[in-house]
C-alpha cells in the first residue's frame, strides 16, 4: 500500500508541476490528465508509456492538458 506521504510527493510526468495523482484501487489516476499509472509490486509505475489512457484519447497528445499547453 502506498502511503499518504509518498502519494503527496508523486506527480504524473506530464505535467510534474501541478498534476496531482490519486490511489484508486491499483492505479495512480492524474488529477489533470487522467492518465492511469499501473502500481507494479507496490511501486507506481511513473511511465507515460505504460500509462491507459482516458476514454476517447489515442495517445497522449490528445489528452485536454497537453492540447491546452499549445500546439
Ligand atoms: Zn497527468
Amino acid at each position: 500500500m502506498l502511503s499518504e506521504d509518498l502519494l503527496s510527493i508523486l506527480r504524473c510526468p506530464l505535467n510534474p508541476s501541478q498534476a496531482r495523482l490519486v490511489l484508486e484501487g491499483e492505479h495512480l489516476t492524474c488529477a489533470q490528465c487522467r492518465l492511469r499509472f499501473p502500481i507494479k509490486d507496490g511501486f507506481p509505475v511513473l511511465i507515460v508509456e505504460e500509462a491507459e489512457l482516458p476514454a476517447g484519447c489515442e495517445s497522449t497528445s490528445d489528452l485536454p492538458c497537453q492540447k491546452r499547453e499549445g500546439n
